[in-house]
Formats: structure tokens, sequence, C-alpha cells
């Protein structure tokens, strides 16, 4: 097992933004990971699970305590016919080759989703019209309160668009089961291909998180709202509002986690008081914010105005996992 102190941790996020976590651990199998777990409870460590860090905003002031990150955790296994084991470190692309190299179709969407699988759980991440959750049959968590493995059916998750109502105070993704349909590796791969193209044509290259904030409806992509308010190309340090598509904020140059917050806020601001609308971040903040920044996780009207006293939302503050547990 890898472990770490004080590590800079940007380099684990697609955003390349991040200060300094106090330990960060790199567990290799599940029981590494309930050791490690079992140890922080016991000296009272605060901790918070990485993935791919692909829809992660880590502050610039860093974390308190400990970051486990998934990376070694990526396996897939083939169990039987049409039913793979992956674990929750894998990353999405590779997964889907690896699932195409074996005849399986199903997650040919997580091509160029460069997160783990996860990641792609809790954000029940998506594309070309499907979801993580439509190919899911199992999921084995670690209960971090009674250190136990528990394994939950897929259907008796819920999920919705880009979000799952898993507790991640209290449970840790260490593998999942799949269930995926037989079809011809030429086929699948064309089709990563084909999503791999679109992709390529309508998403900016570079340090990004992807699309920053939830769309507010079906028909309203955060996207088209934030270039018709005359927002792409904006700039705040070395932030930047893509030209290409204004739903990514670029780390353009050295951007800190207080430059996406200042767009971030900017946006949210003129959304709601211009029209109305609510655009609800899909990133999930981890480490020290202000108060003020954990409210662009809040919706206006739960807000206390003027005295920033609403607590965050539960991904925002690392701290806050370990009060549960
Ligand atoms: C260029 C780009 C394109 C993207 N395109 C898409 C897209 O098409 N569709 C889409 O849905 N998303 C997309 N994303 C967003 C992102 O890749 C997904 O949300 C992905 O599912 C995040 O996975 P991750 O492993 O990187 O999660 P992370 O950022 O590491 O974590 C996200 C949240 O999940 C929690 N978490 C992660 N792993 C575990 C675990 N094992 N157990 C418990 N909690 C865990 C973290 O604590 C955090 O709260 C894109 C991002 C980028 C940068």
């Amino acid at each position: 097992m890898h472990i770490i102190e004080s590590a800079n941790i940007s380099q684990l996020t697609t955003l390349r933004i991040g200060g300094v976590a106090d330990k960060l651990f790199a567990p290799k199998t599940k029981e590494e990971l309930i050791r490690i777990i079992k140890q922080l409870k016991a000296e009272h460590t605060p901790w918070a699970v990485l993935g791919g860090g692909s829809n992660s905003l880590i502050s610039s002031n860093g974390v308190k305590g400990a970051v486990i990150s998934t990376a070694s955790l990526n396996w897939v296994e083939r169990v039987s016919g049409n039913l793979v084991l992956i674990g929750s470190g894998a990353k999405m692309p590779k997964s889907a080759g690896q699932l195409s190299h074996m005849g399986l179709s199903g997650c040919e969407f997580m091509e160029g989703i460069p997160g783990t699988v996860g990641g792609a759980i809790i954000m029940n991440a998506g594309a070309h019209g499907q979801w993580t959750s439509g190919v899911l049959e199992k999921v084995t968590f670690l209960d971090t309160f009674t250190c136990e493995e528990i394994i939950i059916h897929g259907s008796e998750l819920e999920f919705g668009y880009r979000r799952s109502t898993i507790d991640t105070k209290r449970y840790i993704i260490m593998e999942a089961l799949f269930k995926l349909t037989e079809d011809k590796t030429e086929y699948i791969s064309e089709r990563m291909k084909q999503y791999s193209r679109q992709r390529n044509m309508s998403q900016p290259k570079g340090f990004s998180s992807g699309c920053i904030f939830r769309n507010p409806s079906p028909n309203l992509p955060a996207g088209k709202l934030i270039d018709e308010m005359g927002f792409k190309g904006e700039v705040c340090g070395g932030a930047e509002i893509s030209n290409i598509h204004a739903n990514f904020i670029m780390n353009a140059h050295g951007a800190s986690s207080e430059d996406i917050c200042y767009l971030i806020n900017k946006i949210q601001t003129k959304a709601w008081t211009t029209r109305g609308t609510w655009l609800e971040p899909e990133v999930c903040g981890m480490g020290q914010f202000t108060e003020e920044q954990k409210m662009l996780w809040v919706h206006p009207n739960k807000r206390n105005s003027g005295n920033l006293i609403v607590p965050a939302e539960k991904e925002i503050l690392v701290n806050e996992l370990s009060k549960a547990s």
C-alpha cells in the first residue's frame, strides 16, 4: 500500500487544482482499504475518497485529513457469461476497452469519460442516452460505520441525472458487478470510435472537470444558458470559461480553486438574478473552502442571506465526513 505524507493532490485531478492533503493512501486491495479506515477511525482522522478526480474541485488550501485514492483498486474480471466485476478505481475508458475485447457491450458510453467506475456510480455518469445505473447489477460497499463489506443490488439504489443517493460519508464503493450483453468486438469498438469522434468535436481539450454545472432541465443545457449570458471566454486568474463549450471551466494556466469558485459564483449569480435559474454545480468540492465558497453548492433559497451559516452539502468538507463515522 502507498502512503504519502503531505501529498500534493492536484495531479490526481483532471483540473490539476488542489493543495496538500495531510496523508494520501492508495490501497491495492479491499482488505487494505478496510485496514486504512479502521486506522483512520481509531486516530479520529477525517478522510475523503478520490476516484479519477474528474469531477472534483479540490481546494488550493488543501485537505485536512486523509485522502484515499482508489486508483489501485482497478481490476476488471469476467465472472461468468455476461457478468463482469470491476474494481472501483478502474478507469472508465480503459474498462470499456477491455469489455470490448471480451465481446461485452453496454459500457461503450464510458469511452472518453475520464473518471473511475466508483465515481461513475456515485455520479451516475452517462453519455449518449445511457447511464451507469443502466448496466449495474450489484455494488460492494465498505460500510465505514461497521467496517463491514455489504453488497447491494443496483435496483435497490436510487439514481438520478448525474447523481445517486449513496451516502458517501458512510459508504465507499469497493467494486461493482456489471451485467452486459454479448456482441462482436468490431461492432462495439466501432460504436466507441463514433462516440469518441462526437466528443472530440464538441468538447475542449485541456484541464477541466468536464461540465461544471448540472443541466437545470432536460430542455435547457447549462452550456447554452451560459453562452447566452455572454460568458464564453471570461477569465479569472488562470481559469477560463471555454469558448468551445461554455459549461467547461478550464484551468488554462495555473488556476487556483479560488479562480474557479469566482467564475462559478459569477455565472450562478447572473443565471439566478436575470433568469431565475439555479445552476447547481456538478463538480464536487473537497478540502478547505471558505464559508462563502461552500454556499456555491447550496440553492439560493436555502442560503441564509448575509450570514452564510447554512451547512454545506455533504461533499464539501472533508471534516464533515469523519463526524459521522
Ligand atoms: C473531459 C471530461 C469529460 C467528461 N464527460 C462526462 C460525461 O460525458 N458524462 C458524465 O456523466 N460525466 C462526465 N465527466 C465528469 C466525470 O468524469 C464523471 O462525473 C465521473 O463519473 C467522475 O468519476 P471520478 O472517478 O473522476 O470521480 P471523482 O471526481 O474522483 O469523485 C466524484 C465524487 O465521487 C466520490 N467517489 C469517487 N469514488 C468513490 C468510491 N469508490 N466510493 C465512494 N465515493 C467515491 C468522491 O468522493 C466525490 O464525491 C467528464 C469529465 C471530464 C474532465
